[in-house]
C-alpha cells in the first residue's frame, strides 16, 4: 500500500534490535484518515462476507481493528494481556512473548466474545516473529472458532513470522512488507507486492 510505505519512508525511525519506530502516525500518535484508508484495503483484500469479527490485541492493534472494522460491520474483539487472570468466567487463555518488551504476557479472551460461530479475521499493527498472531490463532481455535485470514499493517519481512504463519497455510496480507532496514542510514526496503 503506497500511501503506507510513503509515510513510514518519510517518518519511520529504525531503532537498534529491528525495531521500526512509526509513533508519529501509528503507534502513539494516530492518522485516523490513513488507518481509514487500511481499513478499505483490508476490506478489499478480505472480501469474504463470512467474517463476523475482527480479533486484535491491546494496545496498538486496537485503533486499526476499530477503523476497520467499519468496512467490515462486525464488532472487534481485543485480547487483553494480564499478568493475572481475572476476567469473569470462562476464558481462553494463552502466553506470547513481547517483541517490543521482552515479555511473557498470559492473554486472554472471554469465552463470551469467542465461540464456534465465529469467523475471524485478526488485525495487528506490526509482524515480526510471528508470536503475537500465533498466540491470536491459538485463541480463536480454542474457541472453536475459524481464522479466515490475518491482517497486518507492517510485516517485517525480514524476520520470520511472516513465512512460519503462511507456511502454515494462513491467509497473512500485510499493507507493507519491509525486507531490510539499515539502522546506520535510516534506509528502508519494501517488498515489491
Ligand atoms: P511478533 O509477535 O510478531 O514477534 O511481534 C509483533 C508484535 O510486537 C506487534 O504486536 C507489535 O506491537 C510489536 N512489534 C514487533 N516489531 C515491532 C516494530 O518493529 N515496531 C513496533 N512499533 N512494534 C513492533
Amino acid at each position: 500500500m503506497k500511501l503506507l510505505e510513503d509515510r513510514i519512508r518519510r517518518e519511520g525511525l529504525v531503532k537498534p534490535g529491528n525495531v521500526l519506530k512509526v509513533d508519529s502516525f501509528l503507534n502513539h500518535q494516530m492518522d485516523i484518515a490513513l488507518f481509514n484508508e487500511m481499513g478499505k484495503e483490508f476490506k478489499r483484500l478480505f472480501p469474504s462476507e463470512k467474517i463476523n469479527k475482527i480479533l486484535t490485541i491491546e494496545a496498538s492493534g486496537i485503533g486499526i481493528a476499530c477503523i476497520a472494522a467499519q468496512y467490515f460491520n462486525v464488532p472487534v474483539v481485543f485480547a487483553k494481556k494480564s499478568q493475572s487472570l481475572n476476567l469473569d468466567g470462562e476464558m481462553y487463555v494463552t502466553k506470547i512473548e513481547s517483541f517490543t518488551h521482552k515479555r511473557v504476557y498470559d492473554v486472554i479472551v472471554s469465552a463470551k466474545y469467542l465461540g464456534q460461530e465465529d469467523h475471524v479475521l485478526i488485525i495487528d499493527d506490526f509482524l515480526a516473529n510471528g508470536c503475537a498472531v500465533a498466540g491470536l490463532i491459538d485463541l480463536v481455535q480454542s474457541a472453536g472458532a475459524v481464522v479466515e485470514g490475518v491482517g497486518i499493517a507492517v510485516e517485517k519481512g525480514f524476520q520470520e513470522g511472516g513465512k512460519l504463519l503462511r507456511s502454515k497455510g494462513v491467509r497473512v496480507e500485510s499493507l507493507a512488507i519491509v525486507d531490510a532496514m539499515d539502522e546506520r542510514t535510516g534506509e528502508i526496503v519494501f517488498r515489491k507486492q
